[in-house]
């Protein structure tokens, strides 16, 4: 069960989301326009919002902002319209963590969410990069960060896409473990995506890419032919 905040001017569609996600077992609260939601979250500890942008009094961009500044990882799933590409950039830029376009499909709401909520759950989460749970090589050799789409090799950051980071977590998650490749696609459906549908030939490339970013890390990501891929130390790590 989470704590979520929905913020959403819409009367219809707010009372729809807060009845359909306290069915599904979070506790809810709702705000109909930015300033309400900004004292909500000054008020009250969540563990992640629903925004929508086209908000009265404070608009959702600037909720998102400023809410940013105090709890940088807030997990946030931005509302926008269908042909509002350039609020969805500026709403990512701005530190969501993910979007639906209106209108939206709350069985598709429920899985981001849960996904968004799933990802934020990562221990020592929001404490900035600190080590991943499992990783193969203990130590500080190399870490996934766990708030933003990069890894870190000793001091330096490596810049991931949100797919890259998405899988590389899948696999320090189950380190030791085979991840499949149904797995991995299934997680891409939940974060934002750089393309459409991801098929197991983007995996390929996807995995090629990883282990190029990743050459200088003391880890290997093993092909096991027929299953999936597997994260271990490297020989001699
Ligand atoms: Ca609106």
């Amino acid at each position: 069960m989470a704590h979520l905040l929905i913020v959403e001017d819409d009367e219809l569609l707010r009372d729809g989301l807060s009845a359909q996600l306290a069915r599904a077992g979070h506790r809810i609260d709702t705000a109909a326009d930015g300033q309400q939601a900004l004292d909500l979250l000054q008020a009250q500890a969540f563990d992640g919002v629903v925004l929508d942008l086209g908000l009265p009094r404070v608009d959702g961009l600037t909720v998102l902002r400023r809410l940013r500044e105090r709890l940088p990882a807030l997990p946030v799933l931005i509302l926008t319209a269908r042909d509002g590409v350039e609020d969805r950039v500026a709403g990512l830029n701005a530190g969501a963590d993910d979007y639906l376009t209106k209108p939206f499909n709350l069985d598709e709401l429920r899985a981001r969410l849960q996904s968004m909520l799933r990802r934020a759950s990562l221990p020592a989460f929001g404490a900035g990069p600190v080590p991943a749970p499992a990783t193969p090589a203990a130590g500080s050799a190399w870490r996934l960060d766990p708030v933003l789409p990069r890894a870190w090799v000793g001091q330096d950051p490596v810049e991931l896409t949100q797919r890259e980071w998405v899988l590389l977590d899948l696999l320090v998650r189950q380190s030791g473990q085979v991840v499949s490749r149904e797995d991995v696609l299934s997680a891409w459906q939940g974060a934002p995506g750089e393309a459409g549908g991801a098929t197991s030939n983007a995996l390929e490339v996807y995995v090629h890419r990883l282990r190029r970013k990743l050459a200088d890390a003391p880890l290997n990501i093993r092909n096991v032919r027929g299953l999936g891929y597997l994260l271990e130390a490297a020989p001699g790590a």
